[in-house]
């Protein structure tokens, strides 16, 4: 903790010392000035934490130079003490309806005029405590994962002041926590992930949603043995991130090197928590928004328009680094009389029954999208028409030997299979290539269905 910087104001030396006598043994950091404006240079060049303030100055009076500082965006925050031999009552109501946050006569009850120092130098750290809350607020208005972790790392440590911290983002789907800010510095700690099972402390504060604070952790019931060589002491503070009852993240703070634990503000850290939860739960909107928006809803495959992102990509991809790319296009058949037959219901089953068997038969750098209807297209990055006819074959003969399970009973279905590498000639941009995948498909379906195609092969 940095001491207290008081600027004492007054045009007589003798009460100016006798004050930084009297404030200095109590610890406080003391500044002089003798006039207004010397007052104000200083004020400007360092803000002081409380101002002492004769009223009656020969320059700029004390009442003057209040007015100023209150004018000032920077310094308006900053506790100002009138300190002056007028007594009368209009002195004093002039003196606080100036903007003063306190007025004290001359000569001073040394006693009373520590305790209302103390008092306004309390003011003055929530004060500051809500422009630094303000400030983390404004910081982390953003949903990108870079941003928040920057202005977490600069903002945090002057809000909640341990020896460390970290602060890590709840996945919703697996129960993994990324670290997302630290001040641990070391290698390997950037996008560490965890399970959440692995750390007790986190996990209970997670699921009970509440803050946890031990003075030893070594000997509460959260240690999972060693590893504590980091921390200078026990102490440990772990409170979850969360809004709503939705789990977003955990943050913990460790070590009392600064004093930080034993004047701990409760209220701060849950206002610190809060702010960013309202950021993750931001960030994972905007993630779940982006999902859906390439998402097919009945199949959860990717939707035609991320299958024409993607296709544009790597096609490119595929270009600059003479690789092969293969497009695959499949509908399935006589869908119509599927629908007429057990109904539109059982016919969305089967398309996610297909679906999934798709799905099921690729790599990871495949993608499979619903083209459209009881289309699907599929995308093999790397993959001549060779290797691209077997996958393709290894698919068909699944969905032709496994029905669907549907409401209306079991129901088997075949589908038809185009395909085109962007090796073709005749292929020169994305387009072409959809286009002859979708030709053979159109032979496939000529051939009698159920079979598959390469373009060009056999005519
Ligand atoms: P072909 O073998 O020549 O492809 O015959 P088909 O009957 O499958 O072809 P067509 O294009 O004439 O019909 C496609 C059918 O697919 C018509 C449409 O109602 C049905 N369909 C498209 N989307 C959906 C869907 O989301 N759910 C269901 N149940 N049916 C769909
Ligand atoms: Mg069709
Ligand atoms: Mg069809």
């Amino acid at each position: 903790m940095t001491r207290p910087n008081i600027l004492i104001v007054d045009d007589e030396e003798d009460i100016r010392l006798n004050l930084m006598a009297a404030l200095s043994a109590e610890g406080y950091d003391i500044r002089l000035a003798a006039t207004g404006a010397e007052a104000l240079d200083m004020v400007k060049e360092r803000r002081p934490d409380l101002v002492m303030l004769d009223v009656m100055m020969p320059d700029m009076d004390g009442y003057e130079l209040c007015k100023r500082m209150k004018e000032d965006y920077g310094l308006k925050n900053v506790g100002v003490v009138f300190a002056s031999a007028l007594r009368k009552t209009r002195d004093r109501v002039e003196g606080l309806d100036r903007g003063a946050d306190d007025y004290i006569t001359k000569p001073f009850n040394m006693p009373e005029l520590m305790a209302k120092i103390r008092a306004h130098l309390r003011m003055s750290e929530y004060k500051k405590q809500l422009e630094r809350l303000a400030e983390f607020a404004r910081s982390l208005n953003s949903i990108e994962l870079d941003r928040i972790s920057a202005a977490v790392s600069e903002t945090l440590p002057d809000l909640l002041p341990s020896d460390r911290f970290s602060l890590f983002m709840l996945d919703g789907q697996e129960n993994n926590l990324r670290l997302l800010a630290h001040n641990y510095g070391g290698e390997g700690m950037d996008n560490l992930l965890l399970p959440l099972e692995s750390s007790p402390i986190m996990a209970e504060a997670l699921k009970n949603g509440v803050e946890i604070l031990v003075e030893d952790f070594q000997a509460s019931p959260y240690s999972t043995r060693s590893k504590r060589a980091r921390y200078n002491d026990g102490y440990a503070f772990c409170a979850p991130v969360m809004m709503g009852g939705e789990a977003l993240g955990v943050l913990n703070l460790n070590g009392n090197g600064q004093g930080f634990f034993s004047r701990m503000d409760m209220n701060v850290a849950r206002l610190v928590t809060e702010t960013l939860a309202a950021t993750l739960l931001n960030h994972r909107r905007h993630m779940e928004i982006n999902r859906l928006a390439i998402t097919d809803g009945l199949t959860k495959l990717f939707n035609h328009r991320h299958f024409y992102e993607r296709l544009t990509q790597e096609f490119e991809r595929t270009r600059r680094f003479h690789q092969d790319l293969t497009c695959v296009m499949i509908d399935v058949d006589h869908f119509k009389k599927i629908n007429d037959t057990y109904g539109h219901l059982a016919g969305d089953v089967i398309l996610k029954h297909i679906a999934d068997k798709l799905a099921a038969h690729l790599r990871k750098i495949d993608l499979v999208a619903r083209y459209g209807g009881e289309e699907f297209s599929i995308l093999l990055p790397q993959t001549d028409t060779h290797a691209a006819e077997a996958v393709a074959e290894r698919i068909r003969q699944d969905v032709a030997s496994s029905p669907a399970e549907t409401g209306a009973g079991p129901v088997t279905v075949t589908i038809s299979i185009g395909i085109c590498s962007a090796n073709t000639p005749g292929v020169t941009k994305v387009d072409d290539l959809v286009r002859m995948a979708d030709e053979a498909l159109y032979q496939a379906k000529r051939a009698g269905r159920d079979k598959t195609l390469v373009y060009g092969a056999g005519n």
